[in-house]
C-alpha cells in the first residue's frame, strides 16, 4: 500500500457540540498524521466551489448554508491507504446506517449535519487538499 493525503473536515455541527477533541483523538489513534490543519470559516463561494459535484442534488442549497452557518476545521490527513481508511473511519453518510465504532455513527446529528467530510477517492483528494492548502503550508 501507498502513503496517501486526503482531506479531512469536521463540520459545523462537530464544533458547535464541542466533539472537536474526541473527533481529533479518534484520527491520531487509527495512525494518521496531520500534516496541516486550521479553523476557519467558509464563505458561501468557497462552500458552493468545495461541494460543485452536488450542484444539481435537491440538498445542495441546505448542504451549503449548513457548512458556512459556524467554522469547520480542515486538515491534511496522511497514513497509508489514507483516502479508504479516514472514509472508513468516519463511517456511512447517513448516521443511522453507519456501523458501530465508526465517528457518523457516535457522533453525528443526521444525514445532514453529519460531523465529517472525508475525499472518496485519490482524484477528490488530489482537488480537494488543494482547496484549502497551498503546498507551502506542508
Ligand atoms: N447530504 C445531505 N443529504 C443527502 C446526501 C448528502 O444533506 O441526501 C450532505 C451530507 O452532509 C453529506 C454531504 O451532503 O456529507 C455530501 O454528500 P456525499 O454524498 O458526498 O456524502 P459523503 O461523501 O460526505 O459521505
Ligand atoms: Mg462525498
Amino acid at each position: 500500500m501507498t502513503i496517501e493525503r486526503t482531506l479531512g473536515l469536521i463540520k459545523p455541527d462537530g464544533l458547535e457540540r464541542g466533539k472537536q477533541g474526541l473527533i481529533i483523538d479518534r484520527i491520531l489513534q487509527n495512525g494518521f498524521k496531520i500534516l496541516a490543519m486550521k479553523q476557519i470559516r467558509l464563505t458561501k463561494a468557497q462552500a458552493e466551489g468545495f461541494y460543485a459535484e452536488h450542484a444539481a442534488r435537491p440538498f445542495f442549497g441546505s448542504l451549503c448554508s449548513y457548512m458556512t452557518s459556524g467554522q469547520i476545521i480542515a486538515m491534511t490527513l496522511e497514513k497509508e491507504n489514507a483516502i479508504a481508511d479516514w472514509r472508513k473511519l468516519m463511517g456511512a453518510t447517513n448516521p443511522e446506517k453507519a456501523d458501530a465504532g465508526t465517528i457518523r455513527k457516535d457522533f453525528a446529528v443526521d444525514m445532514e449535519k453529519n460531523s465529517v467530510h472525508g475525499s472518496d477517492s485519490p482524484a477528490s483528494a488530489g482537488r480537494e487538499v488543494p482547496h484549502f492548502f497551498s503546498n507551502l503550508e506542508f
